[in-house]
């Protein structure tokens, strides 16, 4: 079946922006993975059909409001995993 979490889409857009504005945050892969997984379980998941292009209609219509959300609980997590890291050591 065609279709997807936009939010991970988003998620996955976003982090590297979110990131850039906490230079202390650590950004290897299990620290990104943390912070994407917390986000995304604050995030109401919105599922888009990827059939034909018909994800592209749907995003922009939910893109500011999902936006913002998605920038909020990704800088909420990056504080989590800033304060309680999971990596080695
Ligand atoms: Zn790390």
């Amino acid at each position: 079946m065609d279709f997807k979490n936009y939010m991970e889409v988003l998620v996955e857009e976003k982090m590297d922006e979110v990131l850039d504005q906490y230079p202390d945050c650590c950004k290897c892969e299990s620290c990104r993975r943390d912070i994407a997984v917390i986000a995304l379980n604050h995030l109401h998941p919105r599922y888009v059909s990827t059939e034909k292009g018909q994800i592209f209609a749907r995003i922009q219509e939910m893109n500011m409001q999902s936006e913002i959300e998605v920038l909020r609980q990704l800088m909420e997590a990056v504080e989590i995993v800033s304060a309680h890291p999971h990596h080695g050591a």
